[in-house]
């Protein structure tokens, strides 16, 4: 099992912090759609905009900065391969790392 980094562990204990108070973070309120990690750009960028004022912002993006995250949105910035990226780095014929 991989050590949690400073950040993440940051993350962690704020979270709990709030947690112990009853506070969820927007990300956390809406798992029944879970806009945060959805195959659509578009849902995508609704989470980018509730993550606006979120109590944990500044540790979510130390945390990604961390941990490079390849996929979701974390403190506002979608991480998820853009469809171009995806097909230039799959091909047309679907073998990995063609141009
Ligand atoms: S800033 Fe991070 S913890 Fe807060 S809602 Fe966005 S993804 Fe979730």
């Amino acid at each position: 099992m991989k050590a949690q980094g400073p950040a993440e562990l940051a993350l962690a204990v704020a979270l709990a912090e709030l947690a112990a108070d009853r506070i969820k973070v927007p990300c956390a309120e809406d798992l029944a759609t879970d806009l945060w990690f959805a195959d659509t750009p578009a849902e995508r960028a609704e989470a980018v905009t509730e993550c606006d004022g979120c109590a944990v912002f500044a540790e979510c993006a130390a945390a990604a900065a961390e941990l490079w995250p390849r996929f979701g949105v974390w403190a506002a910035v979608d991480r998820s391969p853009r469809p171009k990226a995806v097909a230039a780095r799959v091909g047309p014929r679907g073998d990995r790392n063609a141009d």
